[in-house]
């Protein structure tokens, strides 16, 4: 029997990660390291797991194959980037090949590949050391080591992106501050996870993947557009715009096919109304530093 709020010394994330003092409380949602919890302030929802559960769940990311997508996906994921990459520069003033841009957790190198392809001068930083061996044998730019640890000069970057990897965090709030630091005036922010507050959160609960460390290693924090509002705000940042998209109510193999095929046309179809209403499953935050900002 798993208590319902474990002692917050025994948890990896003890308090809102985002730098609330409201107490915490159990959800319904209820996972093998005990219920998810809830910051009465934000709503961001916390994991229970434990110090040891977190560092065992991430040992999957140090390789040299990092988090590469597969060749069936390397044209999509070009597609997406162009369209990221064009907004970035089109918030930050600046062509694509003028725009410097970092990419916090860049993995193996997947987006950066795709940067390169487009001709923007972009670099990255990885903590997981074969990961950031394996971007630079693709002749990458990327430092192994944190943001903190990189100490880029101040104001250096037009751009930093951050993708499935805040959720991973125990300190959001001081890795805001790096990353406040070494943009520029004006510069842009974007930070990509999935959104706690998505329909598909509220139809799944415990069967949404995303919540799962066994199989979303170091997923251990999870936003919406409120905490990512807050986060901004305490962090010096103005929130440009959040964007949500995408619903599921299965995740693959949980339901016979068809059931599956009929909830993938439904979700299709209310999908144009999560997006509207933020909603939706994979959030999008673009935050900018402000022009008048010191530092
Ligand atoms: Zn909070």
């Amino acid at each position: 029997m798993i208590e319902n709020i474990v002692d917050e010394s025994r948890r990896f994330i003890r308090h809102c990660p985002v730098g609330c003092t409201a107490p915490l409380a159990a959800t319904a949602v209820v996972m093998p390291e005990g219920a998810l919890l809830r910051c009465t302030a934000c709503g961001q929802w916390i994991s229970q797991a434990t110090p040891e559960r977190y560092s065992d769940s991430m040992r999957e990311f140090d390789t040299e194959q990092g988090t590469a997508p597969d060749a069936a996906s390397v044209q999509r994921r070009q597609a997406l980037a162009t369209q990221r990459i064009d907004r970035l520069a089109a918030l930050a003033g600046c062509r694509r090949e003028e725009l410097r841009l970092l990419d916090v957790g860049c993995s193996s190198g997947a987006f950066l590949q795709a940067a390169r392809m487009l001709q923007v001068p972009a670099r990255g930083v990885e903590p997981a050391p074969s990961a950031a061996a394996g971007a630079r044998a693709s002749g990458l730019d990327v430092v192994t080591g944190t943001l903190e640890s990189a100490a880029f000069e101040p104001g250096s970057f037009d751009a930093v992106t951050l993708f499935e990897v805040i959720e991973h965090l125990q300190d959001p709030l001081s890795l805001a501050h790096d990353v406040f630091r070494v943009l520029r005036p004006g510069g842009i922010w974007l930070i990509g996870t999935a959104n706690a507050a998505s329909w598909t959160a509220a139809l799944m609960g415990a069967r949404w993947q995303y919540l799962n460390i066994a199989s979303h290693g170091g997923h251990v924090s999870f936003f919406n557009p409120g905490s990512i509002a807050v986060l901004a705000a305490r962090s010096g940042f103005s929130v440009e715009r959040v964007d949500t998209r995408n619903v599921r109510a299965f995740e693959r193999g949980q339901v016979a096919s068809p059931v599956y095929t009929l909830a993938k046309l439904a979700a299709e179809a209310v999908g144009p109304l999560a997006r509207a209403t933020g909603r939706g499953h994979d959030m999008l935050a673009w935050l900018r530093k402000p022009l008048d900002a010191a530092g």
